[in-house]
């Protein structure tokens, strides 16, 4: 088995999550880091992004690190016309505007990008379609967490007073219920949701932050949405991770009777986890290119016996 040399383009969570899961794998090798900034903490090769494509033939796969936000689509494509390509990219409404980017990018230069791996998108995204595809009339309901909503804990430390804050999304356990059984086609995301926050505050405005959260309009408004006052301390001790996960579940009726299907992650740490998913992606996509397929690709379109260092003969052996 030949060794899949391999590259990362931004080093935040998620890029030193890939560098330590790539470490892990016995049939990659990390070959550089590119970031836009000039000095990183790590033992691995650093190399200027702007300097990346003269390198272009030292790599055989480039796991698209930056954010999601501005980074990928303003560089992406650049990156994809020049490298296989594997990204995380996470704004769902715009994925398809990405695709069609990354899709005449790589195959301006020859090349394959495999894009919004992950867990949502990617692992849901294929359960979404796996499980939809079963029934004629199907009921299908995501819900997230137990997990940190970064937007919503930003929105609560943009308050004034909030010195440390932080939001976990928690499904309500309810709604999985009435979704398995397939009652959930009225839930409102507000109902499918609880809202539990822990802040550090200054002295003496609890009640006004309280009050100032739980009518923010948009982001707690209509949630059960409950509010913890903790010290530094204790912030920091149990509040600084980085869990989430979630639950697709799909039913419907057949024939007469009903079925459910779930499909749940449970998540220590998100980057990790997301890592892990982009990392199997990223041995798809060497053996996608090794074969000459260019252009772009979604998780529906990639045969998942491509993402195991195990052979299809025992795959079949030990998995079917
Ligand atoms: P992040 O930590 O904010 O890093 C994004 C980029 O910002 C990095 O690539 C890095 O590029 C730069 N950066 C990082 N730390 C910096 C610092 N201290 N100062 C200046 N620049 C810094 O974002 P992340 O947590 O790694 O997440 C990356 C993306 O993954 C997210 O935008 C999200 O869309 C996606 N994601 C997807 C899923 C999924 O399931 N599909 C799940 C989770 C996350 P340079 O090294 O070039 O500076």
């Amino acid at each position: 088995q030949e060794t899949i040399r391999v590259a990362i383009a931004g080093y935040g969570n998620l890029g030193r999550s890939v560098e330590a899961i790539v470490g892990a794998q016995r049939d990659m090798e990390l070959v550089a880091i590119f970031s836009r900034r000039d000095s990183l903490e790590t033992a691995s090769r650093v190399i200027p992004a702007a300097d990346a494509p003269a390198h272009a033939d030292e790599i055989d796969v480039l796991f698209l690190c930056l954010g999601s936000a501005t980074d990928i689509p303003e560089q992406a494509p650049g990156f994809a016309e020049h490298f296989t390509t594997v990204d995380t990219y996470d704004n769902h409404h715009l994925i398809p505007a990405h695709r069609a980017a990354m899709d005449a990018a790589a195959r301006r230069g020859g090349r394959l990008a495999v894009v919004a791996t992950g867990w949502d998108p990617g692992l849901f995204s294929l359960n979404r379609v796996l499980a939809g595809a079963l029934f004629p009339a199907p009921q299908q309901h995501t819900f997230w967490g137990t997990g940190v909503s970064q937007g919503h804990s930003d929105a609560v430390r943009r308050i004034a007073g909030v010195r440390k804050a932080v939001q976990y999304t928690i499904p309500s356990g309810e709604a999985i219920e009435a979704a398995k059984r397939g009652e959930a086609a009225e839930l409102r995301a507000t109902d499918a949701h609880i809202r539990d926050v822990y802040v550090v505050a200054d002295p003496g405005e609890e009640d006004r932050i309280e009050r100032e959260i739980r009518t923010l309009p948009d982001y707690f408004v209509g949630y059960d949405t409950r509010v913890s006052f903790i010290d530094d301390a204790e912030f920091d001790a149990r509040h600084t991770g980085m869990p989430h996960g979630g639950h697709v579940i799909t039913s419907g009726d057949l024939n007469g009777s009903h079925s459910a299907v779930e499909f749940s992650l449970e998540l220590g740490r998100n980057p990790d986890f997301t890592a892990a998913c982009q990392v199997a992606y990223g041995r798809a996509a060497a053996r996608l290119a090794a074969a000459g397929e260019t252009g772009a690709r979604t998780v529906l379109e990639i045969p998942p016996y491509l993402l195991s260092p195990t052979g299809l003969d025992d795959l079949v052996k030990g998995y079917v």
